[in-house]
C-alpha cells in the first residue's frame, strides 16, 4: 500500500496530501466488491467496516470474502478493491466457486448479509444480555463474536512483529489502530512508534513483576499475583486475546495467579508464554488460560507450561484439569502431554495399577486419564467401572507411533522453588484422603 497507488485511484485530488484526504470518500459498508486477496486472485467480498489511516492518509476497508472463513477477514487498502461494485445476485453466488470447508459456515454468511442492518441496530437499541431471553442472548453473543472487526493487524513486541489472529478489547483509541507497539517487559501498549521508542529508553522493567519461582538454563518462570500487579496482568490478558478465540477474562483479573515463562539473556527476561490459574477453583481447574506467543510456538514451550501446571498441582497434593473449552491447539497439546505421561509410567510399571493410582501419581484427573487411555484403546468398562487393559507390547507400539512425542522441554523439579500458598485445598475433590 503506497500513496502513489492511492493518488491514482483518487482522480481529481489535489497535489498535497491534505486536500487528497478531504476529497476521498469511503466506500459504503455492506456493499460488495471484487477484492484482490493476498494470493493475488480477485474474490467477491463485503465491506464490513472502514477506517481512516491517518499515518498514510487513506481509507482502509475491513472485508469478508464471501464463502471463506472469517479468520481470513482483513483490512485492505483501496487499491486492492475494484472500482465498480460487484452485484452479488443469487445466480452468481451459486455459480461462484465455493470452498467445501466453508459450507459448514452457512450461518456465518447469513449473518454477514444482515451486517449493515445489525450494525445500525446495535448503535441504537442495545439490550444487555441479561434483558434478553437465553436463546437470543446466546445468538447475540455468537453474532457479536463473529462480526467483531479485528482492527489490530500486527503488534511489535521486543524484536518481533507479529500478525494477530483475533479481536482483543483494547480501549477505544488503541483498539482501532492497525498496529500496536507493546513493551515486552511491562506490556504497556502504545499507538505510535515514537512513543514506544521513548518508552524503551524510559522503562526500567527487565522482567515480569512478582516472584521468580523457576530457573533452569535460560528458562525462567515467574509467579505474578494479579491483586498486586493488576495492570500488568490485564495487559497480558489483552495481549493474549489477540491469539485466543474464546477468552473472556481481561479486566477482572484479581482472582488469578499468572505463571509467566521467559527466555532470559543479558538484556532481560523475554516473554514466551504464560498460563493463568484461579487462586481458588471450585471446579478443580489448575489452568484457566494458556498461551505461547506465535514466534515461540511448536518448540515445546506449551507442553512445558502444561507440565509445570501439573508440578504445581502435585505440590498442592491436588488433581487438576484445564478450564474448558480448550482451543484446538490446546486440546492437541494436552492430549499429547497426557499420553506421554501415562505411557512413560505404564512402560516401566510392573504389577497392577489403577486409574486412581495414576491420578495420584500425576495430578491428572481420572476423567482426563480415562479419555486419554480410551484414545489409545487401553481401557475397558467392566462391572460398572473403567479398568486399564494394557500389554507391554501395546505400550511400546504407542511409544513408537508417530503421535507419540517426547517433550522437548521438561520441568526439572529441583529448579522449582515453590510452596503451595497457605490455603485450604479441597482434598475431597482431588480424590485423596
Ligand atoms: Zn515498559
Amino acid at each position: 500500500m503506497t500513496n502513489k497507488t492511492d493518488k491514482k485511484e483518487d482522480k481529481g485530488a489535489g497535489d498535497n496530501e491534505d486536500s487528497e484526504s478531504l476529497e476521498e470518500q469511503p466506500l459504503d459498508i455492506g456493499e460488495h466488491y471484487l477484492v484482490r486477496r493476498r494470493s493475488d486472485d480477485w474474490h467477491p467480498a463485503e465491506i464490513i467496516q472502514t477506517r481512516y489511516n491517518d499515518q498514510e492518509n487513506h481509507y482502509e476497508y475491513y472485508v469478508h470474502y464471501e464463502g471463506y472463513n472469517r479468520r481470513l477477514d482483513e483490512w485492505v487498502p483501496r487499491d486492492r478493491i475494484m472500482n465498480s461494485r460487484f452485484d452479488m445476485s443469487e445466480q452468481q453466488w451459486k455459480n461462484s466457486e465455493r470452498n467445501p470447508v466453508d459450507l459448514l459456515d452457512q450461518t456465518d454468511r447469513k449473518i454477514t448479509r444482515n451486517q449493515k442492518r445489525k450494525h445500525d441496530e446495535i448503535n441504537h437499541i442495545q439490550k444487555t444480555y441479561a434483558e434478553m431471553d437465553p436463546t437470543t442472548a446466546a445468538l447475540e453473543k455468537e453474532h457479536e463474536a463473529i462480526t467483531k472487526v479485528k482492527y489490530i493487524d500486527r503488534i511489535q513486541i521486543g524484536v518481533y512483529e507479529i500478525d494477530t489472529w483475533y479481536f482483543s478489547p483494547y480501549p477505544e483509541e488503541y483498539g482501532k489502530q492497525s498496529k500496536l507497539w507493546i513493551c515486552e517487559y511491562c506490556l504497556k501498549y502504545m499507538r505510535l512508534e515514537k512513543t514506544y521508542k521513548f518508552h524503551l529508553n524510559d522503562c526500567s522493567w527487565r522482567q515480569p513483576p512478582g516472584k521468580e519461582i523457576y530457573r533452569k538454563g535460560t528458562l525462567s518462570i515467574w509467579e505474578t499475583d494479579a491483586t498486586q500487579h493488576k495492570l500488568y496482568c490485564q495487559n497480558l490478558c489483552l495481549l493474549a486475546k489477540l491469539f485466543l478465540d474464546h477468552k473472556t477474562l481481561y479486566f477482572d483479573v484479581e482472582p488469578f495467579l499468572f505463571y509467566i515463562l521467559c527466555e532470559v539473556n543479558e538484556d532481560g527476561a523475554h516473554l514466551v508464554g504464560y498460563f493463568s490459574k484461579e487462586k481458588e477453583s471450585p471446579d478443580g481447574n489448575n489452568v484457566a488460560c494458556i498461551l505461547t506467543l506465535p514466534p515461540f510456538q511448536r518448540q515445546g514451550y506449551g507442553k512445558l507450561l502444561i507440565a509445570f501446571s501439573y508440578e504445581l498441582s502435585k505440590l498442592e497434593r491436588a488433581v487438576g484439569s484445564p478450564e474448558k473449552p480448550l482451543s484446538d491447539l490446546g486440546k492437541l497439546s494436552y492430549r499429547s502431554y497426557w499420553s506421554w505421561v501415562l505411557l512413560d509410567i505404564l512402560r516401566d510399571f510392573r504389577g497392577s495399577v489403577s486409574i486412581k493410582d495414576l491420578s495420584e501419581m500425576t495430578s491428572i484427573t481420572q476423567t482426563d486419564i480415562i479419555s486419554t487411555l480410551q484414545s489409545m484403546n487401553m481401557v475397558k468398562y467392566w462391572k460398572g467401572q473403567h479398568v486399564i487393559c494394557v500389554t507391554p507390547k501395546l505400550v511400546e507400539e504407542h511409544i513408537r507411533s508417530a503421535q507419540f512425542k517426547r517433550p522437548r522441554l521438561t520441568v526439572d523439579v529441583n529448579a522449582l522453588l515453590w510452596q503451595p500458598p497457605n490455603r485450604k485445598i479441597n482434598y475431597a475433590k482431588s480424590g485423596k484422603k
